[in-house]
């Protein structure tokens, strides 16, 4: 007999744990929330949807995993502390092992990034996940994408390309061995939310972004919204070895510039606090590499040893 509505929210969707400020939770019309005091909300939701997002037959626990990172990247891309969570779930059935699986990758990651389901809808269709997250954050000290000034670095806090390079590992044709495939997936599957990198840049950065649609694309979101332009170096992007696999430097390049997923944070640093920067990630406590800077015009620029370098592609854009 298949599950309803009502029995799959009461079997899969009941939270482990109470949750900070969370004074009614699951099974109420609204969910009622506290936010520490003094505190403002930061609210984000993001939708992942079959054949788009995620390939068909994705393994649940591994969706459910991404789905949540996915959106808890946003919050720490504003250097937001997560709290909260609410997910809706598009089902094109009630497949007992599937929700099993799916559920699991929820607990495990609610768990992992301390944050509580608080709600949610369940409706039947095309597969599709939402997640929405919020978080806390003190005033002012939300990194935004409006504070960047001509003479900033720019650094990202991770490699780039990797969620590029991870789907043609999802369509059958990377190159690499199996180790760096499974690197590969484990980025697609599990990107990181940046928290800790995050809450070393706040007080530092001018200006935040998370790469999740690709670097030329989501850096020219800062330069819109700061009035700046940028030029990034080329051959300064940090790439990871699974990505040099690939023989033809343009093809990395292009991924790096124009591949979605990769979610490791672009920042923009004042040059008074660069040294501040280094000095973190000298000592180990924060990864950040330098990929050029913010200029007075208004386009993202790249140069390859400082010559241009033309992209014939920009980043990812539905109904593009
Ligand atoms: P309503 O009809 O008032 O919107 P629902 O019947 O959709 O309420 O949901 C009942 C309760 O279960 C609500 O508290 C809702 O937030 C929660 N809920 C529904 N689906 C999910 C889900 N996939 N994950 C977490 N909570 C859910
Ligand atoms: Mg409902």
């Amino acid at each position: 007999m298949p599950l309803g509505e009502f029995e799959i929210i009461r079997r899969f969707f009941q939270p482990d744990l109470p949750g900070v400020g969370v004074e009614l939770g699951i099974g109420d019309d609204c969910a009622l929330l506290q936010l520490p005091a003094g505190c403002q909300l930061a609210v984000s939701v993001d939708t992942l949807v079959e054949g788009v997002h995620f390939p068909q037959d994705a393994d649940p626990f591994q969706l459910a995993q991404r789905a949540l990172c996915v959106s808890l990247s946003d919050l720490a891309a504003m250097a937001a502390d997560p709290l909260w969570v609410s997910v809706c779930l598009t089902l094109p059935g009630s497949d007992v092992a599937w929700l099993s699986g799916f559920a699991a990758g929820l607990q495990h990651t609610l768990g992992r990034y301390q944050c509580a389901l608080v709600g949610g809808d369940t409706t039947r269709g095309p597969l599709a996940v939402s997640v929405q997250v919020m978080g806390a954050v003190a005033p002012g000290a939300a990194l935004r994408r409006s504070g960047a000034q001509p003479g900033d670095r720019v650094y990202v806090t991770g490699s780039l390309g990797d969620g590029a390079a991870a789907l043609t590992v999802l369509a059958g044709h990377y190159a690499g061995t199996q180790v760096q495939a499974d690197y590969l997936l484990e980025r697609f599957y599990h990107p990181v939310p940046q928290f800790a990198a995050a809450a070393q840049l706040r007080g530092l950065a001018s200006a935040a972004i998370d790469v999740s649609d690709g670097l030329t694309q989501d850096l020219g979101h800062i330069c819109r919204a700061s009035g700046v332009g940028a030029l990034i170096a080329v051959e300064d992007l940090p790439l990871s070895p699974a990505v040099e696999v690939e023989p033809d430097p343009h093809q990395r390049w292009r991924w790096a510039l124009c591949g979605g997923d990769d979610y490791c944070l672009c920042v923009c640093v004042p040059p008074e606090r660069r040294d501040a920067v280094q000095a973190l990630v000298e000592q180990g406590l924060l990864s950040a590499f330098c990929i050029g800077e913010i200029t007075p015009g208004e386009a993202v620029i790249c140069q390859l040893h400082g010559e241009p370098y033309a992209l014939e592609q920009s980043g990812y854009q539905h109904f593009g």
